[in-house]
């Protein structure tokens, strides 16, 4: 299988915070690849732009670490970094004040898309985008990207929301999530709606439930007190767990267009019921030989936030009535893992003697490690011995099918692309976020309300006890988390 990669237009892509952490570690080696694979036109530039006082060169050895850092094997590629390299400006520029403004009017080029990744603390985003118009830099052509956190309740949300209204058009501003960068994700459309096998089953007639799980090996130590303001259900499912919830659960868009794709997510979160107190676990991880326990990573030894989420969900309508949404989320737990199961229903009746519950047809879809799915079928044990049947994987590993000298672009790389494309389908609309918003906030003003306290759990297990209890007694398992 051989992989096109396709040019994009050439641009001007300007990166507000572009000596953080995010811009050295993800944007800047992704965007190098993206150069490496022929996908960045040799007259584009990247335009790094923060407070710190520096010059292009400054910047290029910044950014020529970073790759060495944070970069795959391409970080070898000396001659292609130099090339790559030699496309990067720096500006100083005060988000705030009027440093540097003038000087990044001057660099910005009219004949070429103009995108600005605003890569900063959410605050600064007026600011930016008040600037952005005064100085005459970005005209109704040119993109913004934003990253999250995008608000942490609707009231802020729709005050961010408002800001950025007030300079830019919907069709202008690009909210990352980076799970809608994911080969996988992508996959999960192509599968549902590109196939006549799936989408007939795709309902609550065949389907017994759905699992979500995103599973960290990771504690907060570090970011302990910017997690501890948030917490899972903020910084996970409200977002990237509702992004793949969305698309499983969806209706078959029209087109392949990004309004029409949006439209059908929103009407997913629309139609989610309010959750129960009781189908939701919250967790806290344990001290152990691994590390500190959550309260002493996060610097607050009566924290109440979670670091561990269990819960089941329901969404009222046709396709999904009677069919429950499991989503998991959590730091320090076994594996590092993200996968969506969704597991048929068992048959209605066989001719094959013993237990049939055991032959389920499950398609799991991995994120991480490996992203790839696979189908679980049921067939014959091979060989003589009678009618045994075993569950066997028919397996999609995407590396695989990429082939050994193809790799896909990150998640982070190819949203870039998308950007400077102009294609918002993988990126999540203003009333998208405000609706997750307003399913997301009674959950955790419930819980301040009770001063619901989390279960603790051992670091490197599958969370609390109580969350294995939320399948257990309706009959059903977690899948296991495996790295
Ligand atoms: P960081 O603190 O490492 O970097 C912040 C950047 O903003 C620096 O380049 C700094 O110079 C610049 N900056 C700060 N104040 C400024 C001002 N007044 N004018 C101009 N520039 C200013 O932060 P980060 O980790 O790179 O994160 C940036 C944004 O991305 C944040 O909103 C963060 O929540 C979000 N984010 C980060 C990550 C990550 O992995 N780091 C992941 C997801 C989202």
């Amino acid at each position: 299988m051989v992989s096109r990669v396709i040019p994009v237009e050439t641009f001007d892509l300007v990166i507000f915070g572009g000596t953080g952490d995010l811009a050295r570690r993800k944007i800047l080696p992704g965007l190098f690849r993206r150069f490496r694979a022929g996908q960045m036109p040799p007259g584009s530039r990247i335009i790094g732009a923060a407070r710190s006082e520096m010059d292009d060169d400054g910047y290029r050895q910044m950014i020529r670490e970073a790759i060495a850092e944070f970069g795959g094997d391409e970080k070898t590629d000396s001659d292609g970094i130099e090339s790559f390299v030699a496309q990067l400006r720096y500006v100083a520029i005060d988000a705030t004040g009027e440093g540097g403004w003038a000087q990044l009017a001057e660099l910005m080029r009219g004949d070429v898309v103009r995108a600005f990744y605003f890569s900063v603390a959410p605050s600064l985003f007026g600011a930016l985008a008040e600037r952005l118009h005064a100085h005459g830099i970005a005209d109704s052509e040119s993109r913004i990207v934003v990253e999250k956190p995008f608000g942490r309740d609707l009231a802020s949300a729709k005050a961010l929301n408002a800001t950025l209204a007030e300079h830019f058009d919907e069709q202008q501003i690009y909210r990352i999530d980076h799970y809608l960068g994911k080969e996988t994700v992508q996959n999960l459309m192509a599968v549902r709606f590109g196939n006549v096998l799936f989408e007939p089953l795709w309902n609550s007639h065949y389907i017994d439930h759905i699992q979500i799980t995103v599973a960290e090996t990771v504690g907060v130590t570090g970011r302990g007190a910017y997690y501890d303001k948030s917490g899972a259900m903020r910084d996970m499912v409200q977002n990237h767990l509702m992004q793949l919830l969305c698309l499983i659960a969806m209706e078959p868009p029209s087109t392949y267009d990004a309004d029409t794709v949006r439209d059908e997510k929103l009407k997913v979160i629309r139609a989610l019921q309010a959750v129960e107190p009781h189908h939701i676990v919250r967790g806290q991880y344990d001290a152990s030989a691994q590390g500190l326990s959550y309260r002493e990573d996060a610097e607050n030894p009566r924290s109440f936030t979670e670091s561990f989420l269990a819960m089941k969900c329901h969404i009222a309508n046709w396709r999904w009535a009677t069919v429950p949404f499991y989503l998991r989320t959590g730091k320090r737990l076994k594996a590092r893992s993200s996968e969506i199961a969704v597991v048929f229903k068992d048959l209605g009746h066989t001719i094959f003697e013993g237990d049939t519950a055991r032959h389920r047809n499950i398609l799991s879809i991995r994120l991480q490690p490996n992203e790839g799915m696979d189908l679980q079928v049921t067939i014959k044990e091979p060989g003589p011995g009678g009618m045994r049947l075993v569950d066997v994987p028919l397996d999609m590993s995407f590396a695989e099918a990429l082939g050994p000298d193809q790799e896909a672009p990150d998640a982070y790389e190819r949203l870039i692309m998308d950007v400077i494309r102009g294609n918002q389908t993988l990126f999540m609309r203003g009333d998208e976020v405000e609706a997750a918003w307003a399913w997301t906030d009674p959950i955790i003003e419930g819980w301040e309300a009770r001063n619901d306290v989390p279960k603790l759990y051992d670091a490197g297990s599958a969370g609390p006890e109580d969350a294995m209890m939320l399948l257990h007694r309706e009959g059903r398992r977690w899948r296991d988390i495996k790295g």
